[in-house]
């Protein structure tokens, strides 16, 4: 094994193994999506660069530090590092907004962003998200929350923490930033190069910095008053209110946390994350939020909207461990052809079914049949002679005799 080439740094292949985890996980998020009445849509995993320059912010980590772009024939191009921009760029160029609104989504596949590999954070990884369309009403708000609650639930993670916060419009939210920058400005020397760069571009942002020297400065007194004033118009104050009112009859339990930004001026209102408190410091499964803008800002007409995403891995890594599941049936058998014909007979009727491609003797074969499959199917000289099959069942050690032709009647578990 000279010259052994390994799976990229920040990579992971997903083995058989656990596959059968993504699949419940996948297959919860199809019913309970379309429940609510949304649609999948896959997207490319390339697109232009400009893309994300424009539908994430140019001042984001996101675009800044973590896009994977290359040229071809003079283009620029970035494998996905989320879905909303792809999916926005698709409700725009096929004219969705014609359709009735609400126009509902959901996706799911693998992202790429070039950081840091750490548990919970790799470089290429899967999210599983929704994006509704058309309307700016906080029930749709309360209906984008509750459908990730129930989702989550429907996987078996109920003690997950929902935060929520308002971020409130361009108009209201500009003196805020004005504010913020004051208080912020004796400290900047101080703070992270990361966040001295957002100062300028993305002061929101600041907020939700990870390097702990500057999460201490922004604990400071004065800053925690501004951070923590009142800055809602009227109207965002009121889709707030209407918002934690839904949740309360809803019985979906959050906390408030005015730390939560996404910094960029078409986000509007609604922000959401769920946390675990199982996952260490990458502790976000969900991220959502409102983004009245961003259609706009992709060349679409004017269309509220609002979304979240999920990083499935994170997810996967809460659920307890699967059993692989058995194959229904091995037939053990020295005759290749007759153990090919009733194989290809009771996979017809949808039973998982393996031979012996090995000419194994008898006993190896029976071996092999109770390490993978619920039953074993005996077809030696004398059933094939009669036309029967022995049936054992693999976990009681049961065995009968019954017709080949109707043997799959017995292989309920
Ligand atoms: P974080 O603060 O953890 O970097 P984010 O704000 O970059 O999260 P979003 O862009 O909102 O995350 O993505 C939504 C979800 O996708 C996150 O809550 C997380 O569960 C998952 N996620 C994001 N980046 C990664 C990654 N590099 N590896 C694995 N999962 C990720
Ligand atoms: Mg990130």
């Amino acid at each position: 094994m000279t010259n052994m080439i390994k799976v990229l740094k920040g990579t992971k292949d997903i083995l058989p193994q656990d596959i059968e985890m993504w699949h419940f996980v996948e297959e919860n998020a199809q019913n309970i999506f379309s429940s609510y009445g949304f649609k999948e849509i896959r997207t490319p995993i390339i697109e232009t660069t400009d893309l994300f320059s424009r539908g994430v912010g140019d001042t984001t980590d996101i675009v800044n530090k973590e896009m994977y772009t290359f040229e071809k024939s003079d283009r620029s191009i970035t494998l996905r590092p989320e879905n909303t921009a792809g999916v926005v760029r698709s409700y725009i160029e096929n004219g969705m907004h014609r359709l009735s609104a609400p126009v509902k989504l959901w996706y799911k596949g693998p992202m790429f962003r070039y950081e840091r590999p750490q548990a919970g954070r790799q470089r290429q990884f899967n999210q599983i998200g929704v994006e509704m369309f058309g309307i700016d009403k906080p029930a749709a708000d309360a209906e984008i929350i509750l459908t990730a609650v129930n989702f989550l639930k429907s996987i078996g993670l109920n003690n997950l923490e929902v935060e929520i916060n308002s971020i409130g419009c361009p108009k209201c939210r500009t003196e805020y930033k004005e504010k913020l920058k004051n208080i912020i400005k004796p400290y900047l020397n101080e703070l992270c190069e990361d966040c001295q760069a957002r100062y300028e571009k993305n002061p929101l942002r600041l907020l939700d910095c990870k390097v702990s020297e500057c999460q201490n400065i922004y604990a400071k007194k004065e800053i925690q008053e501004v951070i923590l004033s009142d800055f809602l118009c009227k109207d965002c104050c009121e889709h707030y209110s209407e918002l934690k009112n839904f949740l309360n009859k809803l019985n979906i339990k959050y906390s408030e946390n005015k730390l939560l930004v996404r910094g960029l001026d078409y986000y509007t209102r609604t922000v959401f994350e769920i946390k675990s408190n199982n996952l260490g410091s990458q502790n976000a499964v969900c991220g959502g939020g409102r983004y009245d803008g961003l259609v706009e800002q992709l060349g679409g007409e004017h269309t509220p909207a609002i979304g979240f995403a999920m990083g499935m891995e994170r997810l996967i890594s809460l659920l307890p461990q699967q059993e692989t599941k058995k194959l229904d049936a091995f037939i053990v058998s020295n005759s290749s052809l007759d153990a090919f014909l009733l194989a290809e007979e009771l996979r017809k009727k949808g039973i998982s079914v393996e031979i012996d491609l090995a000419n194994k003797k008898f006993t190896k074969q029976l071996e092999k049949a109770s390490k993978i499959a619920k039953f074993a199917l005996i077809l030696g000289e004398d059933e094939i002679l009669n036309e029967k099959v022995s049936i054992k069942n693999l976990f009681t050690g049961e065995q009968i005799s019954v017709d080949k032709k109707n043997c799959y009647n017995y292989l309920g578990s």
